[in-house]
């Protein structure tokens, strides 16, 4: 059955939080979607995969259709991106599977955005696809499901390098492979001072530690110079955010007039999040309901503000608090999509604008590295349920592929492989390290 191979190979979503694939397989739906949407800024692995790995990826799409019972999929691909078209429509002739085409926006990959613009269906508010008769994978995922089919398990990375380095580029790497490997292996960075933004600009996290690893669901890296507004924004701590927004927001509510979820008729208003950052003293107590159903785009934060405030944290925070307290929000109304949806929808080249990085967009071109590093970390939770038990010791030899963190089957997770032959040098609750 495609769900043990999955369970049993590791599958977990490439593009997100790392749901475990073998859960979506196992579900019965109408549609399969392909997520080959890619909508962060200076983020091309995606597009990268679909130009080079077509067969691997419709071939994914096929079996996770099969096991789902789905008489139907969608592709959803963004119209700009002619060669990826190009590699992919041969393979969908003779199967039911349609091409969506996207416009060049932000976000336009969310799965609330896709499932509605590729079917038409609202996600119930806080809901999954599923329950309006869809699954969704990212073309990474698909493209492991096919491996997995075939009894390969996750143990490589499809990662694209951008920003400030010398060779932008796309390539596989094992998981578990060092940030200082993956910027050399782009030729170095171009700015003395710099940090990583890893796996977006406007969702992704940032981290200045060249010792940090790749997992199951790094998208890549973004290289900015330490210096760069970016860098400083995402750097301040929560308390200045609070108390800069206090004293600042004028509740022109652009924030949420933009906000994506917002605008498809779900409840989410970053202006009156930010309000009521005015009724406390520090803003350590934010709770309030209009930020649950936020998906945390960054929009409002990067783009929509004009006093450059951080809603989007605003939001973060009052998700945090109300879950820490137990306070769960349900929608009443259904949603219904806001009549100014279309015309507010934002442009990549807007956004690049607004982000300042237009200098480093350019294309991260597939290159075969073959590489493999002299040591990995592979991190025992890589992805959305409980971390694996670990299953070697110091000292033990184990090839690539060998299973090194397992699930038990009662539990949700991914069981976790060795991604390079070697020996097991440590082994913590975190990690297992392997020198190759
Ligand atoms: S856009 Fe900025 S200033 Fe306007 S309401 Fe939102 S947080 Fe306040
Ligand atoms: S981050 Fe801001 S724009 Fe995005 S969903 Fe949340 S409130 Fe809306």
């Amino acid at each position: 059955m495609l769900s043990e191979k999955l369970r049993e190979n590791g599958v977990v979503g490439a593009g997100g939080a790392g749901f475990p694939t073998y859960v979506k397989a196992n579900s019965k739906v109408e549609f399969v979607l392909a997520n080959g949407a890619e909508c962060e800024p200076l983020v091309h692995k995606d597009v990268e995969l679909m130009k080079n790995f077509p067969a691997e990826i419709v071939s994914g799409m096929d079996l996770m259709m099969q096991a789902t019972g789905a008489q139907r999929g969608k592709f959803g691909i963004k119209s700009k991106n002619t060669e990826a078209i190009a590699a992919i429509e041969p393979h969908l002739k003779s199967r039911p599977i349609d091409m969506v085409f996207l416009g060049d926006f932000y976000p336009s990959g969310d799965e609330y955005e896709l499932v509605y613009t590729a079917t038409g269906r609202l996600i119930p508010p806080a809901g999954i696809p599923l329950q309006v008769g869809c699954v969704v994978n990212n073309v990474e995922t698909l493209y492991n499901v096919h491996a997995a089919s075939k009894g390969v398990p996750v143990t490589e990375k499809f990662v694209s390098i951008s920003g400030a380095v010398r060779q932008p580029q796309s390539f596989w790497v094992p998981i578990g492979t060092s940030f200082r490997d993956l910027i050399e292996l782009a030729g170095g960075a171009t700015a003395p001072e710099f940090a990583m933004f890893v796996s977006g600009l406007m969702m992704g996290s940032l981290s200045l530690n060249l010792e940090d690893v790749v997992t199951k669901t790094t998208a890549g890296l973004i290289v900015l110079p330490r210096d760069h507004f970016l860098v400083s924004r995402k750097g301040r701590p929560e308390r200045e955010m609070s108390r800069i927004g206090k004293s600042a927001c004028d509740q022109c509510s652009y924030c949420t007039e933009f906000c994506p979820r917002y605008l498809l008729g779900y409840e989410v208003m970053p202006h009156k999040v930010m309000r009521s950052l005015g009724f406390t003293l520090t803003g350590s107590q934010n709770w309030n309901q209009w930020a649950q159903l936020c998906c945390s785009c960054g929009l409002c934060t990067l783009y929509a503000c004009p006093e450059d405030l951080f809603p989007r944290e605003a939001c973060d925070k009052a998700k945090a608090d109300q879950r820490a307290a137990g306070i769960k929000f349900t929608q009443q109304k259904p949603p219904t999509v806001h009549p100014m949806k279309e015309a507010r929808r934002v442009p990549l080249s807007m956004l690049r604008r607004r982000l300042k990085v237009e200098e480093y967009e350019t294309a991260t071109p597939f290159r075969n590295t073959g590489f493999t590093p002299g040591r990995v970390r592979i991190r025992l939770q890589q992805h959305a349920g409980k971390p694996a038990r670990p299953v070697v010791a110091r000292g033990d030899r184990v090839e690539k592929g060998s299973l090194i963190g397992r699930m038990e089957a009662s539990d949700l997770g991914a069981n976790i492989h060795a991604s390079i032959a070697g020996v097991v040098e440590a082994v913590t609750d975190e990690f297992v390290e392997i020198r190759g």
